[in-house]
């Protein structure tokens, strides 16, 4: 049964398929065979991803781009990466196809990241085409925030649902340090203005380094007190060229819950969505508090996400490199069907959980501006 995609029509199971490297490298291809006399039988569960731990993929995380106006020293080096020319990146159209094929397999929550989302010419009226895919119930943006104050508007307008603003620091020295830019005022600004127009979900993600910002964890739970926000508390992660995964600064989920409930004794535990293991309220707050242990990794056995990278790859894990070149596969011609099945097989084969994930591969990407986090 591992390997094999419950309910496919016999002659279109990815067993049958045909599978080569097309272009580039070792990324694996599923070619299937072009659908000929008869139509594939729908299955009971064909309308779903899921894997064969049991898990259901609703959640779809697209990155629009790889391309960033800051630099966070976790996530990129100054010079840049070695960023795809466009033509290798999904068009607005590709990405509106594949979102249409997904709804049909269940996706109901769809997240635009990047590289910078808000630097996406095109997102507005991406978004506003999403907006209105049979199947899709909420559209989140994560942003840098540097153009929020701009966009917050329209993106309201447009149909968004959620935005997650990642801002680490609320010092001035400590923002330009961290990101290698300017611009605190205006991520303030905008979170400022989400909050007012009233998204019905705004969250804050602050990544939690050890001798950095460990000593900012009390005054981000305080943005909480007046503010329907979430402040979600987030492990580094080793995915950055530079290398400050070896520089110590890894901050773990137990000593940010310790210092939590040393800041904070009565803190409420409270549910948050899947991957928000530790979540909390201080009384008398109105916003709530997170912990994400993104790096010690024991969420997964809830995970229900599919990740699209700007190059247009479907990746089943964010520790695994066993990606899915959907573009080419769209590019030459496949019909919906097959990609959906190549979504179907991507998710089948999804690693039980982030370590077992790493076991298979090298992490051949360099920042995770490539995959959107
Ligand atoms: N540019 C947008 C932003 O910063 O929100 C979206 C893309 S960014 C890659 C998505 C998330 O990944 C951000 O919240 C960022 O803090 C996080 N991230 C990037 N590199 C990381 C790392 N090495 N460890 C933990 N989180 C990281
Ligand atoms: Fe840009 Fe986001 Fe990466 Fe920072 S974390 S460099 S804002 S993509």
């Amino acid at each position: 049964m591992a390997g094999t995609v419950p309910g496919e029509t016999p002659g279109l199971a990815p067993q049958s398929a045909e599978r080569q490297a097309l272009s580039e490298g070792d990324f694996m291809v599923v070619r299937q065979k072009p659908i000929t006399a008869k139509p594939a039988v729908i299955p009971s569960n064909g309308n779903i991803l899921l894997d064969q731990h049991g898990r259901v993929f609703d959640y779809l995380r697209i990155a629009v781009n790889e391309k960033c106006n800051l630099r966070c020293i976790y996530c990129m080096p100054e010079e840049g990466i070695d960023f795809k020319p466009v033509e290798k990146c999904l068009t607005t159209d590709e990405i509106l196809r594949l979102i249409s094929i997904a709804a049909s397999l269940g996706v109901r929550k769809i997240r635009f990241t990047g590289g910078e989302p808000l630097i996406y010419k095109e997102l507005v009226p991406l978004i506003r085409e999403v907006a209105s895919i049979p199947g899709i119930k909420s559209i989140h943006v994560t942003t840098n925030g540097l153009l929020l104050q701009k966009m917050a508007e329209d993106l309201l307008a447009a149909g968004v649902d959620g935005v997650n603003i990642s801002l680490d620091t609320l010092h001035q020295d400590r923002f330009e340090e961290i990101t290698r830019r300017k611009g605190l005022e205006k991520v303030l600004g905008g979170l400022s203005l989400a909050l007012r127009i009233g998204f019905p979900s705004v969250k804050v993600n602050m990544v939690a380094m050890r001798s950095f910002n460990e000593d900012e964890i009390g005054d981000f739970v305080e943005l909480t007190k007046e503010n329907h926000l979430a402040v979600r508390f987030i492990e580094l992660m080793p995915f950055d060229a530079h290398q400050i995964w070896n520089t110590g600064k890894f901050l773990g989920a137990d000593r940010i819950l310790e210092t939590l409930h040393s800041l904070y004794p009565q803190l409420n535990r409270v549910t948050g969505s899947a991957t928000e293991e530790h979540v909390f309220r201080v009384p008398g707050f109105k916003g709530k508090v997170a912990v994400i242990p993104s790096f010690t990794r024991s969420f997964c056995g809830n995970c229900n996400r599919i990740r699209l990278t700007a190059d247009g790859r479907i990746r089943n894990c964010l520790y695994s490199d066993n990606e899915f070149n959907v573009r080419d596969l769209m590019r030459n011609g496949a019909m919906d069907e097959e990609i959906g099945r190549m979504f179907r097989q991507a998710m089948w084969v999804k690693p039980k959980d982030g370590w077992e994930a790493l076991k298979t591969n090298g992490n051949h990407r360099e920042s995770m501006t490539q995959i959107g986090g």
